[in-house]
């Protein structure tokens, strides 16, 4: 018997499991070879993290951070009908994230109980997605880890099918 709790926990981890896999796959490793838009906003020169957070109220940031939050609200519906409790729950977990890993590496480095942590559930750090704002190159996955290895090679296969330049 699964209990509801039990549920909720399971539909807010699927969530943001196959939100961040369509925001990765299907967003930002296309936007990094095919767009500017990502790249420009999202890794500009001489930015502080308060620049690519959700938290500016500059409308093209915003924007990006629509498109790339969008993937996460595809299968509201679906979990909503299986557990409203855990739709919210992943919504909410998915926002605290973001700003998690854009407003807190400066201030306050990740302390290393809670880097262990992640890094036995694999989940990223300010400090995992900080290297991605220096090197579009590295450290796909916004919110796991796991998904760093096959987004390169989407990345790159997309890069030299399209013979384009990845900034
Ligand atoms: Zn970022
Ligand atoms: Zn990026």
């Amino acid at each position: 018997m699964i209990t509801s709790g039990l549920l909720a926990l399971v539909v807010a981890f699927l969530l943001l499991l196959l939100g961040d896999f369509l925001s990765t796959f299907f967003y930002h490793v296309p936007e990094h070879v095919f767009g500017k838009f990502h790249t420009l906003i999202h890794h500009g020169k001489n930015r502080n993290f308060f620049h690519y957070a959700v938290l500016t109220k500059n409308p093209l940031v915003l924007l990006d951070g629509i498109l790339g939050a969008l993937p996460y609200f595809v299968f509201t519906p679906w979990f909503w009908q299986i557990s409203p409790i855990g739709t919210i729950l992943g919504l909410a977990l998915g926002e605290f994230h973001v700003v998690w890993r854009h407003v807190f590496v400066l201030e306050y480095p990740t302390p290393s109980l809670v880097q262990k942590i992640c890094r036995f559930f694999f989940i990223t750090t300010p400090e995992i997605h900080s290297q991605h704002h220096q090197n579009a190159m590295v450290a796909y996955g916004d919110i796991f880890t796991f998904f760093d290895r096959p987004a390169r090679a989407w990345l790159k296969f997309l890069g030299s099918a399209s013979s384009r330049t990845i900034r």
